[in-house]
């Protein structure tokens, strides 16, 4: 696209962002002023933001953009219901969108909103223009989706149920507590914007600001700080490299509600087939960009060619080190899964496997306090 020749507005979305803006933050506090908000108003503004961005963030992308585990038709059906409610457009269309994303990430031509044209577009600019009007029609990437009932449900109905949920609840909210307006403008225009511009964050921020543990072939970003306003998605990095785990904080200690709300669902039967990446290729993903980032700070030192060899010794015998112990990991699980295994070849196992595992950490604590020297 030459410059100077921009695609048209889409003034719906134009005025859609910009009132609930302007409700939220001009009209809410006018109103908060002189009418006052209850406990009520926050609890449900807290409530109707959960949901939807659970919605968007375990439904739309984690289930059905990447299939990363099985959804109950209950919980598909409460996620299309919340998706309308964020008000993003029908799962169909929104998943489209993201496989893109991943397929052409950072490509200015083809990423829907890719984070190289700069934070505005990647946020919100890429919704206020025709940017694409050829990329829709038959969605051809989410041929899967289209088998899905509730999906096409929701997509044919999208206006429809956006209308209901956005208005509905609110208005109903309003009528229970006595206080429609403060009900529309909390968890009507409140929540939406919150809800909008967290969402957005993804695209932006999380592909701005962060670290790079995992890969360094396009801009997304590890951000824990992100992952407590987007419900887990800010380990946006891991998720650019592994992006079928059903998880993107993978540590415990990580936060990722979303992680947590799937695993959850899975003890009551509403989620199942929940995929992680094989421990393996991600300690290997993390070791290798160590490795780089170590040799692009010994760049410039005398001694480079040395250093450098002694960094790739070290990295080949923690690869065949890690594999060795994954490898003999998987046997022993194996093993111990089959009941009528005998137990003297289980101990020997064992045996083997506790003097492997020894060698691995050994050669992680060689490998990461030569590497720490370096980055
Ligand atoms: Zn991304
Ligand atoms: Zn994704």
């Amino acid at each position: 696209m030459t410059q100077g020749s921009k695609p048209p507005i889409i003034w719906l979305n134009v005025f859609v962002f910009t009132s609930s803006l302007l409700l939220a933050f001009v009209a809410t506090p006018i109103y908060a002023y002189y009418h006052g908000l209850g406990g009520e108003h926050w609890l449900w503004l807290l409530l109707a933001f959960s949901f939807c961005n659970l919605s968007i963030t375990a439904g739309y992308h984690r289930l059905w953009s990447h299939k990363a585990y099985n959804a109950h038709p209950v919980l598909r059906f409460i996620f299309a219901l919340g998706g309308a409610f964020a008000l993003q457009n029908s799962a169909l269309h929104w998943s489209s969108d993201h496989r893109i994303h991943h397929r052409h990430v950072d490509n200015n031509d083809k990423d829907p909103y890719s984070a190289k044209r700069g934070f505005w577009f990647s946020h919100i600019g890429w919704m206020l223009r025709h940017y694409q009007p050829a990329a829709y029609g038959d969605y051809a990437n989410c041929r899967d989706l289209q088998k899905d009932k509730i999906v096409m449900w929701q997509h044919k109905h999208y206006v429809l149920l956006a209308l209901l949920m956005n208005f509905g609840i609110p208005l109903l909210l309003g009528v229970i507590y006595g206080d429609i307006i403060g009900m529309l403008l909390m968890v009507g225009a409140v929540r939406l914007v919150l809800s909008h511009h967290t969402t957005f964050f993804i695209n932006s921020l999380a592909h701005i600001w962060g670290s790079q543990p995992y890969t360094e072939k396009n801009t997304a970003r590890d951000n824990g700080i992100l992952a407590v306003f987007t419900f887990g998605e800010g380990y946006h990095n891991y998720h650019h490299i592994f992006e079928n785990d059903y998880r993107n904080g993978i540590y415990w200690w990580q936060y990722d509600p979303t992680k947590w709300f799937i695993k959850s669902c899975s003890w009551i039967g509403l989620t199942d087939k929940l995929r992680v990446s094989p421990q393996a290729k991600i300690e290997k993903a993390k070791a290798l960009m160590l490795r780089k980032k170590a040799e692009d700070k010994i760049a410039t030192l005398q001694n480079y060619q040395a250093i450098k060899e002694h960094l790739e010794t070290e990295y080949d015998a923690l690869i065949e080190r890690m594999s060795e112990y994954y490898d003999s990991k998987k046997q022993l699980i194996e093993n111990k899964k089959n009941a009528l295994s005998k137990q003297y070849e289980l101990a020997i196992l064992r045996v083997q496997h506790k003097q492997i595992k020894l060698q691995f950490e050994q050669q992680k604590r060689t490998w990461n306090s030569l590497v720490l020297q370096y980055v």
